[in-house]
């Protein structure tokens, strides 16, 4: 099929328009530039009442979000990220998950100002990974130690549905030795960013039996949406990829994943549409999104926009939403990406991060072909932490976190409201520290180095420690306590891929 006849089948208005109201969508940029505007000096006594909210794993609503983006006092701050972390412990417990992009192609019919991969870059050399690529990428991947892995893809009619889906199979298929114990793995999940899609495409990537799905809506402020997406193409129609997440839970596909990327805009703007999409989500479906992510603009090659943009978010206040979107949205994960510096990374996961992404390589078919750094610098964006899975796993070890490779929530039917409801009642939090444990317990023997391992060992046994003192886990006799020391005795003579 030519570009132009699969660019004219791509989209159908009729799809989205029966969620719209009188034609408009959920996000009223007047309404949510007001809630800035009016809220901008909430009392001490209004900020801590707010905090506690949250603290009782409630979302907050949009005038709130924006009262906590308004603080200017240093002490209230101090609480705000005490609160996040507080918050993330409640529902996810010390444990952070690990995953690995796999970016499978790099053309695209877009032109967004921001990216690397816009058609109009001439400096992009094209690619797309043939199937055999994609299993030797897998391979590379799972030496490395991942099980999760996220696959992105640009929007062209050589990355169609289609392509999607025989990648997806191609991951699942590959089975691989663990370099230290020599034991039989795989990839356990995988997720998927893409373009927003029809409902029928929607239900071929469900079929396939994806995790989760994702679409950044990169900005909420519709001006600047159409100023940095062409408005002739296919990701110029704003309310098209805004309703990309309704159109995937309609085709069955109930884990869902939202954010921005912050820097093409007013960050506050942005927190407030991120809170309004998760709103609109779970009023909806019955479920918010499953995670949230916090992209932040960085140098791609030939965009000017994404190193001189007025709206570049500083350190500080990328901290302070992060922190604000942990209290506002308490039960979805939040994710933090190797754009990030190892320094700054570290700061954001301690205020309330649940995944992020290690031994990253984004470069179209990079794992195999082990890039030199300056050459990923011509990529989609730049990537500011290549360190390798088994270091970043070592520092979380040190700052006393679990690192988790757990997939077992989406395998045992774990998703949509059903996970949702564990998490707003922190319960599944207490599962996951288990299967945490389990999969942490599985990378320690199979791919650590010695210096990772011996940290990790004191760790679990703490952890063991702290889940025997429980009360969760000793009712009924002990019972879920018992059946995670099997499956633990178990992992530790070879067994593989247990969970509770
Ligand atoms: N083409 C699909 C789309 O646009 O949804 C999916 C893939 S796109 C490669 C994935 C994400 O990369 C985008 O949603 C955007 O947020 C992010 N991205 C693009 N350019 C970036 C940059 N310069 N810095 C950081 N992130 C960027
Ligand atoms: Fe294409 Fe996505 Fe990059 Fe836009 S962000 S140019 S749609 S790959």
């Amino acid at each position: 099929m030519l570009v132009k006849d699969w660019i004219k089948q791509a989209i159908k208005p009729e799809e989205n328009e029966k969620y719209l109201q009188n034609g408009n969508d959920f996000i009223n940029d007047d309404e949510l530039q007001s809630a800035l505007e009016k809220n901008v000096s909430a009392s001490k006594e209004e900020i801590r009442a707010i905090i506690a909210k949250s603290k009782s794993i409630q979302a907050l609503s949009i005038d709130e979000t924006a009262k906590l983006l308004h603080v200017k006092d240093p002490e209230l701050w101090n609480e705000i990220n005490t609160a996040a972390l507080e918050i993330k412990k409640k529902v996810y417990d010390n444990r952070i998950v690990f995953f690995a992009p796999m970016y499978c192609s790099n053309l695209c019919v877009n032109n967004c100002s921001y990216c690397g991969f816009r058609s109009e870059n001439k400096n992009e050399v094209r690619r797309v990974l043939t199937q055999s690529e994609v299993v030797k990428e897998t391979e590379s991947v799972l030496d490395n130690g991942h099980k999760r892995m996220i696959m992105v893809y640009g929007e062209h009619p050589k990355s169609n549905i289609d392509y999607m889906v025989e990648t997806i199979k191609s991951v699942y298929s590959v089975e691989r030795k663990a370099p230290v114990s020599g034991r039989v793995t795989s990839i356990r999940r995988v997720n998927i960013n893409a373009a927003p899609m029809i409902v029928v495409d929607l239900k071929k990537l469900k079929e396939t039996g994806i995790g989760t799905y994702q679409v950044f809506q990169e900005t909420y402020h519709k001006k600047t949406y159409a100023q940095v997406h062409p408005p002739k193409t296919l990701k110029g129609n704003y309310q098209w990829r805004l309703y990309a997440l309704h159109r995937a839970q309609e085709a069955g596909i109930d884990d869902v994943a939202i954010g921005a990327l912050f820097g093409l805009y007013d960050w506050r703007f942005e927190v407030l549409g991120l809170v309004a999409h998760a709103a609109e989500l779970e009023e909806k479906f019955g479920v918010g999104p499953h995670t949230v992510s916090v992209p932040r603009l960085t140098p791609a090659s030939g965009s000017l926009l994404s190193t001189k943009s007025k709206y570049l978010v500083n350190d500080d206040d990328f901290k302070k939403l992060v922190a604000v979107l942990r209290l506002a949205l308490p039960y979805p994960g939040l994710i933090i990406t190797a754009r990030e510096q190892p320094e700054i990374k570290k700061e954001i996961i301690q205020l309330g991060c649940t995944q992020t992404d290690a031994s990253t390589k984004i470069g179209i078919g990079a794992y195999q072909e082990c890039k030199a750094e300056e050459e990923l610098n011509s990529e989609q964006f730049t990537i500011g932490d290549p360190r390798s899975l088994d270091s970043i796993v070592r520092e979380m070890a040190e700052m006393g976190l679990i690192s988790s490779f757990c997939t077992a929530g989406y395998r045992c039917g774990r998703t949509g409201d059903t996970i949702m409801g564990m998490l707003k009642h922190c319960v599944e939090g207490k599962f996951c520290k288990l299967n945490a444990v389990l999969t942490f317990r599985e990378y320690l023997n199979d791919y650590a180095s010695p210096e990772t391992k011996a940290l990790g060992e004191k760790l679990i046994e703490n952890e063991i420690g702290q889940i025997r003192n429980e009360k969760f886990f000793m009712k009924n006799n002990g019972k879920l306590f018992n059946e995670f020391m099997t499956n633990y005795e178990k992992i530790k003579k070879g067994k593989r891929d247990i969970y509770i």
